[in-house]
């Protein structure tokens, strides 16, 4: 891939807005370069724009280089991004598995591209060569993800490989739920692959998700070009400040976190197969289960008049009558299979009719024992 070639003419010889904090780098004792106000510190100081010591401390975790590393508000800001980068609108175009993250697409509407569907196999698996028929040389990059959401699954290794060694074009590899699977990171193929961009967060197995910090990992040259086009100051000192705290434990937060993810796994799947609403439990590599029920809107309603959400995927190709359940706490996931219980012999005795229907409820009153001692954590 020449990456001259594919970058947006108008982004490749952009001059990118040079802020205060860019032209001078270092510590000062006074500083009126940047019209702020003097009082009210720390915060009345602009962020460092590159978040310096944040990248520092991620690259030591991750084994990378600072230079590989952008750091977005969120990953979706880094997907967008790629599109601003890489796809001229209403041009260029880019392939993506289906069913996969909605926002790939919703970006790819945005920013005016083409975006193209393949449909995974019945097992949620990817096959290289019919993703790769669905390219041409209008096409920018390829989205992929993996573990996916919301299938659960690992992409086979060997047909990531083959897109990313048969495609002139950005490879897009987002590894939101990585934490959760044991595979090794695509981000160890990094100084391999020069078209590869490799996604991560701090929103999942990390628990920061309301912190806003995405990571995109990449070549020095394409993180250059992120550079160029992000917003000057994108994350906020709090949350660079944040999760660098985070960071100084290591990873034991997270991982104590993952433990307890997936300790709770296989005891919730046994009690799901245990219903009579379940048809199925598709195999996960992440911290959410892809559940096919006999009426997923049904099931949806019930849960949600019990106040609990999960997700409805059933308009989703593939995913005819699936809802996505999250992995909670022990507690959360008793609650959840306690209700759904519930559901099954309510769905037994009403021939299917509606449980609306056959009787209104009301959020959190019908079974209140299942609700008594809830802490709130
Ligand atoms: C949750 C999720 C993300 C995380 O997005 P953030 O903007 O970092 O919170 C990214 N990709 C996938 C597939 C996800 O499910």
């Amino acid at each position: 891939m020449n990456l001259e070639l594919s970058v947006r003419k108008n982004i490749y010889s952009l001059k990118p807005y040079s802020c205060a904090r860019d032209e001078f780098k270092g510590e000062a004792s006074v500083y009126m370069d940047a019209n702020e106000n003097p009082y009210n510190r720390p915060y009345n100081r602009y962020p460092d724009p590159l978040q310096t010591a944040l990248k520092e401390k991620i690259a030591r975790i991750k084994n990378v280089r600072p230079t590989q590393i952008m750091i977005g508000n969120g990953s979706d800001e880094c997907i967008d991004l790629v599109f601003r980068i890489f796809c001229e609108p209403k041009k260029d175009a880019v392939v993506a598995i289906e069913p996969t993250y909605g926002m790939y697409k919703v970006c790819a509407d945005i920013n005016n591209v083409k975006y193209t569907k393949v449909l995974l196999d019945k097992n949620f698996q990817l096959d290289a060569e019919k993703l790769l028929a669905e390219t041409d040389e209008r096409t920018k990059a390829v989205f992929l993800c993996s573990p996916n959401n919301p299938s659960g699954n690992l992409l086979k290794r060997q047909e990531i490989q083959k897109v990313i060694e048969k495609l002139n074009g950005i490879v897009v590899i987002d590894e939101a739920y990585i934490d959760f699977s044991g595979a090794p990171s695509w981000l160890n193929e990094l100084d391999k692959y020069p078209n590869l961009i490799v996604l991560h967060t701090f929103s999942k197995a990390w628990g920061l998700a309301s912190v806003r910090c995405g990571l995109a990992f990449a070549s020095e040259e394409i993180i250059a070009l992120f550079n160029k086009v992000k917003y000057p100051y994108n994350v906020n000192c709090l949350t660079q400040r944040y999760v660098a705290g985070q960071l100084d434990e290591g990873e034991q937060f997270k991982n104590e976190c993952v433990k307890l993810v997936l300790d709770e796994k296989e005891p919730l799947i046994k009690a799901l197969e245990s219903l009579k609403c379940v048809k199925k439990i598709y195999p996960s590599d992440a911290n959410f289960l892809l559940v096919k029920v006999n009426n997923a809107e049904q099931i949806y309603k019930g849960l949600v008049e019990q106040g609990i959400i999960v997700r409805n995927r059933s308009s989703i190709s593939l995913c005819n009558n699936c809802i996505r359940i999250t992995i909670g706490t022990k507690k959360e996931n008793h609650t959840l299979i306690k209700v759904l219980k519930m559901l099954d012999s309510d769905l037994l005795n009403s021939n299917n009719k509606p449980l609306a229907k056959k009787s209104p409820r009301k959020a959190k009153v019908l079974f209140p024992e299942v609700f008594e001692n809830e802490d709130i954590d």
